[in-house]
């Protein structure tokens, strides 16, 4: 009734956990998706965040040189201001070096414009002729030159200009230009504004790539998980800088930089002193500085990133993978370690079982010798029986049930003994024919009484073995026991010896058979297990507690051997202990001699 209530508990635990087992596992996948979802759109706004403070950091450095050199609201033209203005970018300034040199390119009333660069040191402008870099520059601002004027002559404008931003930086050259207008002054009889050419701030291209873009990165980002590229927006699409050779054309994100930062404008016009050349300049509403915002966006460069594994999106789903893989293995954990415990709490119950069954089966064991040696006690001391001849065998009845009494506490003593771990065998160089011929020997009596008939085949010159003499004699005794035991009717019992090659090494087989009733392949699977006994020997009230074969194969394994058995229900079965002998320069021949067939 309790098994049954067990099973049916264990049948619901099991039920439950297999629905709830791939329940939890699709909420955990559904999870997941949401989390790295999650995670994608974090990364993706941190990644923006990060090329916005990047574009900002590099903008507002490019908006200080502008404002120091080239304020539109200072009349450029007046060139004894320049020192000054080197000055104020000094002073400004992150990093000077960010300013290779300043130019003035002016037309002096013809249309060709001549270049002239500004000399700190000895603080005025010296003629010079366009360099490399700046090569495709003076055509582009005379064509400026000309549209500038054209428009000025058709609608003279009132106040100076606010510069548009596209003339003023050129991405591709790395230059910040800016045109340079006279405006009449009151009273002069001059009628309209004239543009005379430009000044231009030269960026030190070598460092913003060696140095500066790598600085600033470094502040912001961390370069083993992105790749970053600099391009320039303009026709050329030049590379400016990257962190890494990589695919560029589809990034996470991208951000424009090289641009004039408001703000920044703001901030230095604030801190700069009105200086006596200030004009009043026109402050639109929505500043042209912005380079771009809500409108177009012109500024010079595009700064991309992408993350090292391609994109964010492929790190999320290979992060997500990971999740996956450790999740499945943490639920794949949770169902082993749940069957593991099943198992063991089966195992526990069966051993508990097993224990009942096997006091039970001690118990019944002890009581019908104790009860023959209490009856057969009885009988002698009262003097019931007088015939010297059935006193004999009064006595006899007596010692066998005293002997099997005798073997069963050593049984369980042995048992005792492996279970502690307290049983030691002392191995030496053992006489195999000399154990077999001993213990048959001493089993004869039993023999004899059941009436078996014993057939052996023991090869003379069995090698030695390495054994405990004692613990062999009783393993061998036990196959013995059973074949007498489970013999059967038939009442045959074969026992040979030989010597085998397995392998490269040489071992001894003991084999006992009998013509009895066979056990089952299912409990052949189990009768070497302490306290296991064949269903049909139970059925069959054959005395027994399950422990002999359970010693011998402890015995034979501390013996480095094995024990096995083939069997046919309602055959008989067949034992064999297998030994492996010691090397043939120690082998010696036994002085036993094969006996046929003895019948006992
Ligand atoms: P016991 O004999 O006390 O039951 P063992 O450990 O010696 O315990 O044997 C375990 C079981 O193996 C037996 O109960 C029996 O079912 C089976 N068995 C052992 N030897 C034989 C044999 N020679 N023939 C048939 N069954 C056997």
């Amino acid at each position: 009734m309790k098994l049954h209530r067990d099973s049916l508990l264990s049948l619901i635990v099991g039920g439950t956990l297999v629905v709830l087992l791939p329940l939890l596992a699709a909420l955990q996948y559904r999870w997941l998706g949401q989390v790295s979802e999650g995670e994608r759109e974090q990364m993706k706004a941190g990644v923006q965040n990060t090329a916005r403070r990047i574009s900002e950091d590099f903008d507002q450095e490019l908006t200080r040189a502008f404002i120091a050199y080239l304020s539109p609201y200072e009349k450029l033209g007046d060139e004894s201001s320049f020192a000054e203005r080197h000055q104020r970018w000094l002073d400004t300034a992150h990093d000077p070096r960010l300013v290779k040199a300043v130019f003035l390119a002016t037309n002096n009333g013809s249309e060709e414009l001549s270049l002239r660069r500004f000399d700190p040191a000895a603080n005025q402008f010296s003629s010079q002729v366009w360099p490399e870099e700046l090569s495709s520059l003076p055509s582009q601002l005379e064509q400026r030159l000309k549209a500038a004027r054209a428009a000025f002559a058709q609608r003279p404008p009132q106040i100076p200009p606010a510069p548009t931003l596209s003339p003023m930086l050129n991405g591709d050259l790395q230059a910040l230009v800016v045109p340079i207008t006279r405006f009449p002054q009151l009273g002069s009889g001059e009628q309209r504004p004239e543009i005379f050419g430009f000044a231009i701030v030269q960026l030190d291209a070598k460092f913003i790539q060696q140095e500066m873009l790598p600085s600033l990165v470094k502040q912001h980002v961390d370069v083993n998980n992105y790749a970053l590229t600099i391009i320039s927006r303009g026709e050329s699409k030049k590379v400016i800088w990257q962190s890494a050779a990589r695919d560029f054309s589809n990034p996470d994100t991208t951000q424009p930089l090289f641009g004039l930062r408001p703000s920044e404008i703001r901030n230095l016009m604030r801190n700069q002193q009105p200086t006596s050349n200030t004009v009043t300049p026109r402050m639109p509403a929505m500043s042209p500085f912005a380079g771009g915002g809500g409108g177009g966006d012109n500024r010079g460069w595009e700064l991309r990133i992408r993350h090292r594994a391609g994109s964010l999106g492929a790190a999320v789903a290979q992060v997500r993978r990971r999740n996956l893989l450790i999740s499945s293995g943490i639920l794949l954990l949770l169902v082993s370690s749940i069957g593991l415990l099943m198992l063991s709490v089966r195992r526990a119950k069966k051993l508990a079982q097993q224990q009942m069954d096997f006091v039970a089966g001690v118990s019944h064991e002890l009581r019908t010798p104790l009860a023959v040696i209490d009856s057969a006690g009885y009988n002698l001391t009262k003097g019931v029986i007088k015939d010297p001849q059935r006193i004999a065998h009064y006595g006899s009845l007596i010692r066998k049930e005293t002997r099997r009494l005798q073997d069963m506490v050593e049984q369980i003593l042995e048992f005792a003994g492996v279970q502690s771990g307290k049983q030691k065998y002392e191995l030496q160089p053992t006489n195999v024919n000399q154990v077999i011929s001993e213990m048959i020997i001493s089993s004869q009596p039993l023999l004899a009484e059941g009436g078996f008939q014993l057939e052996t085949n023991i090869a003379s010159d069995l090698p030695a073995v390495m054994a405990d003499g004692p613990a062999l004699t009783r393993a061998v005794q036990n196959l013995l026991n059973n074949a007498m035991k489970y013999g059967g009717e038939n009442q045959w019992i074969g026992i040979t010896a030989q010597a085998v090659a397995s392998g490269k090494r040489n071992e001894v087989r003991i084999t006992v058979a009998d013509h009895g009733l066979g056990i089952s392949a299912e409990d052949q699977r189990h009768i070497f297990e302490p306290f296991y006994r064949g269903n049909e020997v139970r059925a069959a009230q054959i005395h027994g507690n399950g422990l002999g074969l359970s010693l011998v194969k402890n015995i034979v394994t501390a013996h480095n051997g094995r024990v096995t058995v083939e069997s046919t229900e309602g055959k008989g079965s067949q034992f064999t202990i297998a030994l492996p002998a010691i090397a043939e320069e120690v082998l010696q021949a036994s002085p036993m001699k094969t006996t046929d067939s003895i019948r006992v």
